[in-house]
């Protein structure tokens, strides 16, 4: 639709305060007599001409010189239910169709051929988003999968470019962002889950000239849609926490492992860090399983588990790897790697002390009956000694792990002194 229709109403000032009402999206002129009506539409130009058969037939008189002014001009009659038969003399008079009144929204949108549906609510222009808003947003949506931060920090970089705010903040929880400077907060929406506030965006005063009225819904609007992006980031992070998880142990599975280990690697490339991968595998574990019954062996899957957990430290990414045997990644952020330097004794005092603590431990799922202690063996692999590829550092921990197995189990060995790299 080219603007908004022009529409001119011929008849009683309540006519066109009925058509005015009915069409709100229309500029609507009201001329009270034929005449002066003849005279505007001269002068002026209108999509429509709505003229009222109140004064009876002088009106089907005035309805070819309105067709010779306004030749373009959708032309149509409103009368009282009781002046239909007129109404349709109107039509074979030059009329293109008729309304009767009280009119209505619909029945005028279809006389006049108007493009649009006027029962929908009235938008005022200044608050449709514009391209660039739509594609700005689209750009925020793209994000999401990157989770909340990031999708919180482009949120509050679009918010300040739409509302041209000198600073924004958005916080959702202990998440925040800001973009600008956000200053003391002018304009503030809450987000909401359900009956709960989680958040808040937060503008600091305009740019150049202060908020509009029309801001604050503009900005209430952008919040109901946050709270829809925020609720979604939630849903896709339960799910792929939920792939990443091994169900039995409640560990991290190998594919997160195996993931988190390729993005450790790539990084530790670039700022020389250290990364440390241990596998363990409980020895003689099929001999609970055939003495105890397969639930109790997944009950001390489970145990094992739980010890090695609390043998980690935060960073540390503990996975089972498969059946009776478990990774861990040590890795850390802080220390960069000193040219020259050996294998970290970190890694190494972490795996022997998980070997100590699931020997000492009495296992609640075996009971006070146990054979004797539980012991795992252990192969250690660190970057970039060992290996420069995920598949090397695994190869050579795997080696390692092997060679503890068969020079007597229940310990540890480091992948050099297993000479694993000729494995
Ligand atoms: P080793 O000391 O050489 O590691 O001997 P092992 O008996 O521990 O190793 P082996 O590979 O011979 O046996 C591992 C067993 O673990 C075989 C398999 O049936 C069992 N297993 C694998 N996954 C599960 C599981 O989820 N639950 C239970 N209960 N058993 C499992
Ligand atoms: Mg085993």
């Amino acid at each position: 639709m080219r603007g908004s229709p022009r529409i001119l109403v011929i008849g009683s000032p309540a006519l066109g305060g009925a058509v005015s009402q009915a069409l709100p999206r229309c500029r609507t002129t009201a001329a009270p007599s034929l005449l002066s009506g003849l005279w505007t539409i001269g002068h002026e130009e209108f999509e429509g001409v709505v003229v009222t058969l109140a004064g009876g037939r002088t009106a089907l008189r005035a309805l070819p010189s309105l067709r010779q002014v306004a030749p373009r001009a959708r032309i149509i009659v409103a009368c009282e239910p009781r002046g239909e038969p007129l109404a349709r003399e109107a039509l074979q008079a030059g009329a293109d169709d008729y309304v009767l009144e009280p009119v209505v929204a619909d029945e005028l949108v279809a006389a006049l051929a108007l493009e649009y549906r006027s029962t929908a609510p009235a938008v005022p222009a200044e608050s449709l988003p514009s391209i660039q808003e739509i594609t700005a947003l689209s750009d925020v949506l793209r994000s999401m999968g990157a989770g909340l931060q990031p999708t919180l920090e482009r949120l509050a970089i679009f918010l300040r470019q739409v509302f041209q705010a000198q600073g924004v903040t958005v916080q959702v929880g202990e998440a925040a962002a800001s973009a600008g400077a956000p200053g003391p907060p002018v304009l503030q929406e809450p987000l909401r889950r359900k009956d709960d506030t989680v958040g808040s965006i937060s503008l600091g005063p305009r740019e150049r000239t202060s908020y509009l009225a029309s801001d604050a819904a503009r900005l209430a609007d952008y919040a109901r849609l946050i709270e829809t992006i925020i609720t979604q980031i939630g849903e896709q992070a339960r799910w792929q926490e939920l792939a990443w998880r091994d169900d039995l142990s409640g560990l991290y599975n190998r594919r997160y492992f195996e993931m988190t280990l390729d993005n450790l690697i790539s990084q530790a490339a670039m700022r020389r860090l250290q990364v440390t991968v241990v596998l363990f595998d409980i020895d003689d574990f099929k001999s609970y399983n055939d003495e105890y019954g397969h639930e109790t062996g997944d009950a001390l899957i489970r145990e094992v588990a739980v010890l090695l957990r609390r043998c980690s430290r935060e960073n540390d990414v503990v996975a089972r790897y498969g059946g009776d045997e478990f990774g861990v990644i040590l890795w850390d952020a802080e220390q960069p790697r000193v040219p020259g330097s050996q294998h970290p004794t970190d890694p190494m005092a972490l795996a022997e002390r998980f070997g100590a603590v699931t020997r000492q431990h009495s296992f609640q799922c075996l009971g006070p009956g146990a054979p004797g202690p539980v012991t795992i063996s252990g192969g250690l692999a660190c970057f970039p000694w060992d290996g420069k590829t995920r598949a090397e550092i695994l190869r050579a921990a795997d080696a390692a792990l092997l060679a503890a197995k068969r020079s007597g189990k229940n310990h540890i060995r480091l992948a050099d002194q297993a000479g694993t790299m000729q494995a």
